[in-house]
């Protein structure tokens, strides 16, 4: 049980085993498999004691400039989105702190640090990121990846959802179903500890 309630708040990737049937009820993000409870996307975990019972929590919108990062903050979050020349990024932590809901980040292409023809071999939905900020103006978030240090940090199958591996060279391959893929990396990949 301990190991169990250790895990509060613990940031999850979809297909990870969080707990068992045994000790928990699934609540909203979970799946069982087997007799295993895992994560359906990815957040933090919340165990309610008094229902026994595990979900996975996904912050909401954070409203006003309670939350606004300072140039040079360095951030975690999830890509929303994926269009030619820009990505969309969902940040839920401001350096080592979780934040109570989310706000938006901006990457352009001009600010991947590599040459890239578009941003689909950059992030793509449901990648989690790291990333500076490097402009509030206007009130847009404007986001950085242009170091070794920042970039994706978590990536998913596109064509089946899975957790992505990273190779030695750098590209990433589904154990589940053999697709190769491609993003600007960090350099702890799938290592991060968020
Ligand atoms: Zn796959």
């Amino acid at each position: 049980m301990p190991s169990q309630l250790n895990k509060q708040g613990k940031f999850v990737v979809p297909g990870e085993k969080i707990g068992v049937i045994e000790e928990f009820l699934p609540g909203p993000g979970i799946y069982v498999d087997g007799g295993d409870l895992r994560a359906a996307n990815v957040g933090f975990l919340l165990l309610n004691l008094a229902e026994r019972k595990m979900s996975v929590f996904r912050p909401t919108r954070l409203k006003g400039a309670a939350c606004t990062p300072r140039p040079g903050s360095i951030v975690i979050g999830e890509t929303v989105s994926t269009q030619l020349t820009y990505c969309l990024i969902r940040i839920w932590m401001v350096g080592p702190r979780h934040l109570p809901g989310f706000f938006t980040g901006l990457l352009h292409i001009s600010n991947v640090g590599l040459r890239v023809k578009n941003m689909f071999n950059v992030a793509r939905p449901g990648d989690v990121v790291r990333a500076r900020v490097i402009s509030t103006k206007n009130r847009i978030r404007h986001l950085s990846i242009a170091n070794k240090k920042l970039g994706v940090i978590y990536a998913f199958c596109s064509q089946c959802g899975e957790l992505l591996r990273a190779r030695p060279d750098k590209k990433l391959v589904c154990d589940a179903c053999g697709s190769i893929e491609l993003r600007k990396l960090a350099s702890d990949y799938g290592r991060a500890l968020l």
